[in-house]
């Protein structure tokens, strides 16, 4: 393993707000396996201080939700995915804008972006992917702080009525094993 900090603690406690994930306006209704669990996602929670991109390394990756360690990078679960599978891609260091990435750091964000792509290509077969980076608050990034770029497979027809009229996105896979799944899948250097 390149990179730094504990890979390993399954079954630990998750704090969610100190978690890497960028809050939006849905709630979000959880149907694993499509039995009848359902969770809410409380959006309106500010997150407590300290930047959840800097603390997400230091805690084990099945707490923090890392599903690879780079060098200079790292590929993190969003806490709030617009889809199952919903990766953000970005630096250890606290930087926000794109010009204070080293060489090193922007190589590594493309090729893990590329290989995300590709993993959850292989896993869930999605049509299509949107991803990209909100830079500044004004973007719509709300950890607008420490820089990462999404990567959300889309599916077509994903964005159907349910966010429309609730507010909701039905979700089918926990965090958990969508982790598992995708962690499992990424190629060892
Ligand atoms: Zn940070």
């Amino acid at each position: 393993m390149t990179g730094r900090g504990p890979a390993s603690g399954e079954g630990v406690e998750r704090d969610e707000f100190e978690l890497p994930g960028v809050p939006d306006g849905f709630q979000r209704l959880w149907t694993p396996h499509r039995l009848a669990y359902v969770r809410g996602e409380d959006t309106s929670v500010e997150q407590p201080p300290g930047c959840p991109f800097c603390n997400a390394p230091d805690r084990p990756d099945a707490e923090s939700l890392i599903v690879h360690r780079g060098e200079h990078c790292f590929a993190v679960l969003n806490l709030f995915p617009y889809n199952p599978g919903h990766v953000l891609v970005c630096p250890y260091r606290h930087v926000a804008d794109l010009e204070e990435l080293t060489d090193e750091e922007l190589w590594e964000l493309n090729t893990l972006t590329r290989t995300a792509v590709r993993v959850i290509r292989e896993i869930s077969q999605p049509n299509a992917f949107n991803v990209g980076l909100n830079l500044g608050p004004a973007a719509g990034g709300s950890i607008s702080e420490h820089l990462h770029q999404h990567v959300v497979p889309r599916w077509t027809g994903d964005a159907n009525f349910m966010p429309v009229i609730a507010q909701t996105k039905p979700l089918i896979q926990t965090l958990g094993s969508a982790r598992e799944d995708i962690a499992g899948a990424w190629p060892q250097a």
